[in-house]
């Protein structure tokens, strides 16, 4: 996978036990011709022997989702569950089970999801049919009632993998349950959708600013290695990839402490339904919808005074002519 870039744990705040890890040089493309250049459905690294980082081919979809394995003594945790239901196209259950058979056999495994949109939990089904695996649904009265939380979304869970805990933020903004987790062992921070290089769908502004708030104060008490989201859809040059299934010169997935403490900012930016700050671009994808509608109407009813009105004025030199 060519060369590796070290997360060195090198930040003064670090504490003494951060266990680091590796990132590939870069992920797996995609291809213009996927039908011709078959690719594995599923990329899986190691970011150190505890922590794999899976990510959908984007020729099986397009979203490119990351999911990821954290394993502790006691038991392990997969965060979110990707884009494809099918274990013919995408062998997700067989691969993390195949990891936990290699790493950590017999350990039960959990799993959690960043947000409940579909490209996040359209594996649930394949995984819930592996034994010894808990699959927490991702709608909002599922996760509160979980974690035992009264007051949404001032609330804060952790999970205990044994030796590793897993902090649990609640963050709604771009969904109206989305969670980030914070992992102890690696001070990684899992930012699902609401922090990622690529698009800032933000369905609440309201909900998303006080969200990231939370999120930058809980990155004063906590030291953040990296932040990784749920998909990149920028390159190096700041160009956006939408819906394609290749991803040629992709930013790394990685994303900073300062990239958490700097989003208040860049949501309190936004106008609301499109804008851009730096790289990020902002969008109420429901507003943008709506506004798209709006203009369609539109369009259609000035068409149809546009013919009413030949229709007349053609009436009309009839009569006369
Ligand atoms: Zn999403
Ligand atoms: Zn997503």
């Amino acid at each position: 996978m060519g060369v590796l870039l070290v997360a060195l744990a090198g930040s003064a705040s670090s504490s003494a036990q951060q266990v680091a890890g590796q990132f590939p040089a870069h992920w797996n493309q995609g291809s213009t011709d996927c039908e011709h250049h078959a690719r594995p459905p599923l990329e899986v690294e190691a970011y150190n022997s505890s922590t794999y980082i899976l990510r959908e081919s984007l020729c099986q979809t397009y979203e490119g989702n990351f999911l990821y394995l954290l394993i502790g003594t006691k038991r392990a945790l997969l965060i979110d569950a990707g884009d494809v239901e099918d274990p013919a196209q995408m062998p997700l259950a067989r691969t993390v089970e195949g990891i936990l058979a290699r790493t950590a056999p017999g350990l039960p495994l959990l799993v959690l999801h960043t947000h409940g949109h579909f490209d996040h939990r359209a594996g649930d089904g394949q995984i819930a049919g592996l034994g010894n695996v808990e699959v927490v649904p991702s709608d909002l009265a599922s996760i509160t009632r979980y974690f035992g939380w009264k007051i949404w979304p001032d609330s804060q869970g952790q999970i205990d993998l044994g030796g590793r805990i897993v902090d649990v933020l609640p963050t709604p903004g771009h969904h109206e349950a989305h969670l980030v987790f914070y992992d102890r062992q690696t001070q990684l921070l899992f930012s699902g959708d609401m922090l990622l290089p690529g698009r800032l769908l933000i369905a609440d502004t309201a909900a998303d600013l006080a969200s990231a708030r939370r999120l930058a104060s809980f990155g004063q008490s906590h030291p953040i290695t990296y932040a990784l989201g749920g998909h990149i859809e920028l390159d190096r040059a700041g160009t956006t990839f939408l819906g394609v299934n290749y991803h040629p010169d992709e930013r790394p997935l990685q994303l900073t402490a300062k990239d958490v403490a700097d989003l208040p900012s860049a949501i309190a930016d936004f106008n609301g339904i499109y804008s851009r700050h730096g790289d990020y671009l902002m969008i109420n994808q429901n507003r943008v919808l709506t506004l798209y509608a709006a203009c369609a109407l539109l369009a259609l009813a000035l068409i149809g005074w546009g013919i009413g009105r030949w229709w007349r004025r053609r009436k009309l030199n009839k009569s006369r002519g």
